[in-house]
């Protein structure tokens, strides 16, 4: 059996996963784990497979020291690099700019260019190379793949992907909405059409990734026309730390009236703000039980986000005209069905009726939760992100 080698580099962690290509989105890869604290005096690396869980501890200087002990664990345990048969490692790399619209064979010359694309993404982009890096320099004769998760928005239309502010500037510095989570998005798109029996070249649909991170993009006949993130990730919908869109004039005031610096703001936007700056928690399981118990920050908290996801399916249902499916994934997507009622809720007269029952049931498979009368088909589709780096990167290899 062939396998792909799954990396996701920050600059103080790496995930991996080997990965078979063919799998279901649902079955577990062979070996998953987390390399953590990478620069600290005390980092670990966690490796799991065959139901088993290997944690140790260590000093992890850099990427290069986590990654050769998480192999050496891996191989101990039979399923290291050389022990199975790699045909390729694949990379997750977040900004891909205008310059990639598909995967890319990682040669000297895609990596300077992803290098290019640092001042759009530099908190990403360079943990991401680190982790190329690293992998080329431990595991040089498999071909290396970058997946980027820009690249699904990449062909949106100039209407969508520019915003109007002054062009001369948005040119010069490469402002304009690029979207992210398109891996997923696309993953999750492509399964749709199968799953209502319609023409993948006659479905236009809606996909809502709601995670810790969210977002959701109109997709027309198999290619996205809209989507909520932007320039950075911050924008659109609420999400568990990250506010969505406001209006930007709200961080002119903060400089001015609260004298915060834009590292400050930065941070409020971005991790203390979302359901979390509102209720406290950002654990949709955490925030119903606070709803439960008559917590009114949490009620509130809730209620914005879906107000402001209702927002959004409504901007995109006339976006498309026609639409033939509306799918949730991610971790509050695939299993809160509270959320998706009340995303959905009221919504007959434009062709959407969930079936309750089929709503409330748990499952990990993929599944259609709307009524057989409902025009517009309503689905929850489990994301995989690294399957599908897997299968990106099998697809351009082989
Ligand atoms: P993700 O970023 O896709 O891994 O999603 C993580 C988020 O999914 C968590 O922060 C939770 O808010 C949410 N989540 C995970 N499991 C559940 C569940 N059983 N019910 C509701 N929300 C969940």
């Amino acid at each position: 059996m062939s396998y792909v080698l799954v990396l996701n580099s920050g600059s103080s962690s790496v995930k991996f996963q080997v990965v078979d290509p063919t799998a279901a989105a649902t079955d577990a890869p062979l070996v998953s784990g987390l390399v953590e604290q990478v620069g600290e005096p005390k980092g670990s690396v966690t490796v799991k497979t065959g139901g088993e869980k290997f944690t140790e501890e260590l000093e992890i200087p850099n990427h290069s020291v986590g990654l050769n002990r998480a192999f050496e664990i891996m191989h101990e345990h039979k399923v290291g690099p050389q022990d199975v048969e790699l045909i390729a490692v694949g990379h997750r790399v977040v900004h891909g700019g205008q310059i990639f619209s598909e995967p890319v064979v990682i040669d000297d010359n895609a990596e300077s260019k992803i290098e290019d694309l640092i001042p759009l993404a530099p908190l990403h982009n360079p943990a991401n190379l680190d982790g190329i890096r690293t992998a080329r320099a431990i595991l040089p004769d498999v071909p290396h793949v970058a997946v980027f998760d820009t690249a699904f928005f990449n062909t949106m239309p100039q209407a969508a992907a520019l915003y109007a502010i002054n062009s001369e500037v948005a040119k010069e510095h490469n402002i304009r909405r690029y979207g992210f989570h398109g891996t997923s998005h696309e993953f999750v798109s492509q399964q749709v059409p199968g799953l209502i029996e319609r023409d993948p070249a006659e479905t236009n649909q809606i996909t809502l990734h709601l995670g810790n991170g969210a977002s959701c993009a109109a997709v027309a006949n198999g290619k996205a026309i809209d989507t909520s993130m932007g320039l950075t990730p911050l924008a659109g919908l609420v999400m568990g730390t990250r506010c969505g869109d406001v209006d930007p004039g709200i961080i002119f005031h903060l400089a001015r009236q609260a004298g915060m610096g834009i590292d400050e703001i930065d941070n409020l936007l971005n991790k203390q703000s979302g359901v979390k700056g509102i209720a406290g928690v950002n654990d949709f399981r955490v925030l119903h039980e606070k709803i439960q118990g008559g917590d009114s920050q949490a009620k509130l908290a809730y209620e914005i986000y879906i107000h402001q996801l209702r927002r959004f399916i409504g901007s995109y249902m006339i976006a498309l005209g026609r639409v033939d499916a509306i799918t949730f994934t991610a971790g509050v997507g695939e299993n809160d069905d509270d959320v998706r009622a009340d995303a959905l809720a009221g919504l007959e007269m434009y062709g959407i009726k969930l079936d309750k029952e089929k709503n409330s049931v748990r499952s990990s498979e993929a599944r259609v939760i709307s009524t057989p009368d409902s025009a517009v088909k309503v689905l929850v589709v489990p994301t995989n992100e690294e399957l599908a780096i897997a299968q990106k990167a099998t697809e351009l290899v082989s």
